[in-house]
């Protein structure tokens, strides 16, 4: 069943989306080469635990996973493009991180990710986090009243088509409120024009994932979690909550300073 919200429910969501912005912020700052995932855990789940929200992250068990999560981010490392468990890996020059990371705050749920490289980049790296980025930009710009669901899947599957990304529409975005994974599921490729009406009060993530390689196929590793490109080739992912709105699209996961305006 897909909930729309209320002027007053998402602006809850949007102080558990500034949690989570936070946490993605000071995981960044703090990813160097040599540190290890499980710092990095450590870092968000401080951020979390001293903004009073938790993580519906840690102890997740969807019905595809043998075990149940354990951290309060995914820590997801070249070819793992979603999933990857927060261990003692430590980073190496050009490793290419995405971090994606939840809050639950007075009951509310957000959710997002980033992607980004720790020491000197690989030319192709940044252009696949660019190419993920624009089109989840362009699949914000598609979260309109009036539109259809079908309009932001084709969107984020249009951007990286057109950079030759391989794409899966499988673990694509969703639904969000009082827990992480609602309805309406928003696979990252569909038809414009098809699908759920776009109605005001709407809440979902949006996240796309693309392997570099331009294949679909993906494997998992023995820990259930771990999803890499069947390729072998580097995977970008990112993803903000947004929010449906009369005066257009709001992204609740942005960070706090985006909102100013600027001088
Ligand atoms: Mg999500
Ligand atoms: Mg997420």
């Amino acid at each position: 069943m897909v909930e729309l919200r209320t002027p007053g429910e998402i602006e809850a969501m949007r102080a558990s989306g500034r949690v989570v912005a936070q946490a993605l912020q000071e995981v960044r700052a703090a990813a160097k080469v040599g540190s290890r995932l499980s710092t990095l855990d450590d870092v968000a789940g401080e951020v979390i635990l001293g903004a009073g929200a938790t993580s519906p992250f840690l102890g997740y068990q969807p019905s595809f996973a043998l075990t149940p999560f354990r951290g309060v981010i995914c820590a997801s490392v070249n070819d793992v493009a979603l999933h990857g468990t927060p261990g003692p890996y430590r980073l190496a020059d050009g490793d290419l991180l995405s971090i994606d990371c939840g809050s639950i705050l007075d009951g509310w749920a957000a959710d997002a990710a980033t992607s980004f490289v720790v020491g000197i980049p690989r030319q192709a790296d940044l252009e696949l986090i660019e190419t993920t980025k624009a089109a989840l930009d362009a699949g914000i710009r598609a979260a309109r009243v009036g539109g259809r669901l079908g309009d932001i899947s084709a969107a984020i599957a249009a951007v990286g088509r057109a950079a030759r990304c391989g794409i899966s529409t499988d673990y694509g975005g969703h639904g969000i409120g009082r827990t992480m994974h609602q309805d309406p599921s928003v696979p990252n490729d569909g038809r414009p024009g098809r699908g759920l009406p776009l109605r005001s009060g709407l809440v979902i993530a949006i996240e796309p994932w693309f392997m570099a390689g331009g294949g679909d196929g993906y494997l998992v590793d023995d820990d259930g979690w771990t999803l890499r490109s069947a390729d072998g080739s580097r995977a970008a992912h990112v993803e903000h909550t947004v929010a449906l709105t009369p005066d257009g699209p709001l992204i609740l996961t942005a960070p706090p300073e985006s909102e100013s305006g600027g001088p």
